[in-house]
């Protein structure tokens, strides 16, 4: 039997890399999905090309009336949402400003807060309404990272915006539980995902080869991940079969967090 049938799922960042893919990866196992994108992403195309059970929404993160319109829309046409994948995010290496903590200026720091931490506050407070409005049952999965465990030189408001996705993560479990609904709410924590998000940094020709190869030597399983291997968990956070899992943190990372670059020798 499909592991995700009959379920209503909004998820947001959907037009390419992990959000395109958990869609994907949740149409196949039954799921209804609304994906969701900026406009002029393409999202259309990718719902399109879904089949019946994939439907576009036009949905920016950053928008309160947005999440208002998305969340009415998929109310009005299917009663009630029990997934919310809060998936879309942006690093702030798009427009080549710096992003280490003394160069930052706090323009680009704000861009990031807000697509990265307000999105994914918004989303949650809309799909809790929602959830509730529904029987009281979902699950909120949120795209932390492992930049969100860590601290990271080069990208400072990236990386508080994410370890503030795996708090509030944890704040959004605890407060479902304490009001008595089952909505979940977990975070995921990808390492290197092979993405359009990299373009920025890995750069063009010979030298996105040598990078590649760089990120690759530094990740325990010597590879970048693939966007279906964190699509594959978060069909399972979405599932029945994880209804004991709330506030959890899944690193999908290759074993980069499971050790120490100064790794001892032998004692
Ligand atoms: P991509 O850049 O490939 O895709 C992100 C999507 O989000 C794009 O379609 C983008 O649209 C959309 N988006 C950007 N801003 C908004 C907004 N304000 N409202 C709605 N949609 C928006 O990223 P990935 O697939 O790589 O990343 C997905 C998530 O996973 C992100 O949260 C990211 O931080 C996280 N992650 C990714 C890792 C990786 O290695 N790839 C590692 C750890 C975490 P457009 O193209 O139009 O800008």
């Amino acid at each position: 039997m499909p592991r995700l049938e009959y379920k209503i799922a909004l998820i947001t960042g959907a037009a390419r890399g992990i959000g395109a893919a958990i869609a994907t990866a949740f149409v196949a196992e039954g799921a209804h999905v609304d994906l969701s994108d900026l406009a002029g992403s393409g999202g259309e195309r990718r719902a399109a090309a879904l089949g019946p059970n994939a439907h576009w929404l036009e949905l920016d993160v950053r928008d309160e009336d947005h999440w208002q319109r998305a969340m009415m829309t998929v109310l009005d046409q299917a009663g009630r949402l029990d997934v919310l994948v809060n998936n879309a995010g942006i690093t702030g290496f798009e427009d080549g400003a710096p992003q280490d903590p003394e160069h930052a200026s706090l323009d680009a720091w704000r861009a990031v807060m807000t697509t990265n931490l307000d999105g994914v506050f918004l989303g949650c407070r809309h799909a809790i309404r929602a959830m509730r409005a529904g029987g009281g049952t979902g699950a909120i999965i949120n795209l932390s990272s492992r930049s969100g465990q860590v601290g990271i030189a080069g990208a400072a408001a990236y990386a508080a915006s994410k370890a503030g996705v795996r708090n509030h993560s944890k704040t959004v479990a605890l407060y479902c539980a304490e009001q008595g609904l089952a909505i979940r709410c977990n975070s995921l924590h990808p390492g290197a995902i092979l993405t359009p998000m990299w373009d920025a940094v890995l750069g063009e020709g010979p030298e996105r080869e040598a990078n590649l190869a760089a990120f690759a030597q530094d990740t325990p399983l010597r590879r970048f991940g693939t966007s279906e291997e964190v699509a594959a968990v978060a069909v399972m956070l979405a599932s029945d079969e994880c209804t004991y899992m709330t506030g959890a943190e899944l690193t999908i990372d290759g074993g980069l967090l499971a050790g120490s670059a100064a790794a001892p020798s032998g004692n």
